[in-house]
C-alpha cells in the first residue's frame, strides 16, 4: 500500500438498508481492478436487499480514534470467476 493511502478508507453504505461497511481500498482494486471509486455505486451488490442501486461509494479520511477503531470488510478470497469468451 502506497503512503498516501495510508488512512484512508472506503466507506460503502447502502441507502435502502442503512448498512454502513469499511473497506480498505486495497482490496477494493484487487477485486474492482484500479477504478474510481465512484463506479463502484453500480457494481456492488447491498447483501441485505440484493441491489446496487442503493449503494453509495466514497473514500474517507479516517483520523486519530476512528482509524484505530474502524472495523473492516476484508477481502477472504476471491471465489467466482466469471470467463467470457469470444469468437474471432
Ligand atoms: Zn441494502
Amino acid at each position: 500500500m502506497h503512503a498516501h493511502n495510508a488512512g484512508q478508507v472506503a466507506l460503502i453504505r447502502c441507502r435502502n438498508c442503512n448498512i454502513k461497511r469499511f473497506f480498505k481500498p486495497a482490496e477494493l482494486r484487487e477485486v474492482y481492478g484500479n477504478v474510481p471509486i465512484e463506479t463502484l455505486r453500480g457494481r456492488m451488490t447491498c447483501q441485505m436487499c440484493r441491489t446496487s442501486e442503493s449503494i453509495d461509494a466514497e473514500l474517507l479520511h479516517l483520523v486519530g480514534e476512528e482509524s484505530v477503531s474502524v472495523r473492516y470488510r476484508r477481502l477472504v478470497g476471491i471465489k467466482f470467476v466469471r470467463v467470457i469468451w469470444r469468437d474471432e
